[in-house]
């Protein structure tokens, strides 16, 4: 046998069905299997990976508008990365897809974890995916790392998601700051449109900032809320309650359903005595169940009927024009914090004024605009 290559411990022919030699004695034909000659990658099991072709700019501008997944996850990739190089491309390639976005409806979902965001999110999607939507699943939490954030983070979740074809879920991008995943995930957002995803799922955890930054990229924001404990125990803020378009009550399922529905009745007398998250629509709450998917249809009924009044009346369009412009306007902050922060000649001057205003020898504000003119005086 030494020298076969094909030796695999059986006996018989490398190529009709044999049995193993460990096969008990009249095991029956239950132990058959076939041996095929290995391929050259099983030969060579440590060799280093192929290295990912380089795509043009053209390539990825092509795969994202056909809607290659590939292509659409590898220029995900370059929107997330902090290389420079990476950025300038992915500068150029949105500027060339951002005309072919904007075709989608975004929806934010928000609340705290154990509400039921994930499952609620995976039933709507696979819902949407079934009538012929092509749905973005993403996420922002700016906890998240790439070894294991708390948001979509654990790849188990959402599996009946998953495997639709029409579905797409990209976990939170790492970032530390929230402006840093704030920023790669609107550009996420721009390319998933582009590839023509029509309806795009936002989660962000009901803690913290991250909320109204969502609230700041989409047309309709979720509050996913549930029964039996006030509002100040699941952690939610009055503003965030403020910024919501839906208030769904999760859980009404099996003997929660009245303590949701009186949930819902104390929601909406609250929601009334409320300025409205968006002109001319009244922010509602209603109880869904996830898991038994009851309320699902009507929420997302709901969600067609504010896109229907809010286009009508000219509030979508506003909101997007003024969403573009914060955007803009919040990239130009980062941009110049990075000049400032990362000038040289500034970072030595900011050590030396530290120690002078901690000192009680500089206030303030001469230590601001002494380094505010040598900064302005070297450009
Ligand atoms: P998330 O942290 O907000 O994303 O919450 P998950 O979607 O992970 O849900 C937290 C837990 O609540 C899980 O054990 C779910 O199975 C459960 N859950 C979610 N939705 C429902 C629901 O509608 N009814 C019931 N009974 N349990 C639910």
């Amino acid at each position: 046998m030494e020298g076969d290559p094909h030796h695999s411990g059986c006996s018989g022919s490398s190529t009709g069905p044999i049995l193993p030699e460990w096969a008990p004695e009249g095991g029956g034909e239950g132990f058959y299997s076939e041996v095929r000659p290995g391929t050259e990658a099983d030969s060579a099991p440590h060799r280093p990976r192929k290295r990912r072709t380089e795509l043009s700019m053209d390539d990825y501008e092509k795969g994202v508008l056909s809607g290659d997944r590939t292509i659409l996850a590898r220029a995900i990739t370059l929107v997330e990365s902090n290389l420079a190089v990476h950025q300038e491309k992915a500068a150029e390639l949105l500027r060339r897809v951002q005309p072919k976005s904007g075709n989608c409806i975004r929806v934010g979902i928000t609340g705290v974890p154990g509400a039921g965001k994930s499952t609620l999110i995976e039933a709507i999607g696979t819902k949407l995916c079934r009538e012929g939507h092509k749905v973005a699943v993403m996420a922002i939490d700016p906890s998240s790392t790439r070894s294991g954030g708390s948001v979509l983070g654990d790849k188990t979740r959402m599996e009946e998601l998953s495997r639709e074809p029409n579905a797409f879920i990209r976990p939170s991008p790492s970032g530390g700051a929230l402006g840093g995943v704030a920023r790669k995930s609107r550009e996420t957002l721009v390319l998933c449109e582009a590839a023509g995803f029509d309806v795009a799922l936002i989660e962000t955890v009901g803690v913290g900032q991250s909320e109204v930054t969502v609230r700041s990229m989409v047309d309709f924001f979720l509050l996913v809320l549930i029964s039996g404990a006030g509002d100040e125990l699941q952690g939610i803020k009055k503003g965030v309650i403020e910024l919501a378009d839906l208030i769904a009550i999760n859980k009404a399922d099996g003997d929660n359903v009245l303590r949701a529905r009186a949930a819902m009745t104390d929601m909406n007398q609250v929601l009334h005595y409320l300025q409205p998250a968006t002109e001319g629509w009244a922010s509602r709450a209603v109880t869904v169940s996830a898991e038994t998917r009851d309320g699902l249809d009507e929420l997302w009924k709901t969600i067609l009927e504010y896109e229907k009044n809010t286009r009508k009346s000219g509030v979508w369009d506003n909101r997007r024009r003024n969403q573009d412009v914060e955007w803009m306007h919040s990239m130009i902050n980062e941009a110049l914090r990075n000049l400032f922060y990362r000038d040289p000649v500034i970072q030595t001057l900011l050590t030396r004024l530290e120690g002078e205003v901690a000192a009680g020898r500089l206030p303030p504000a001469a230590a601001t605009l002494e380094l505010l003119s040598q900064f302005t005086s070297r450009r």
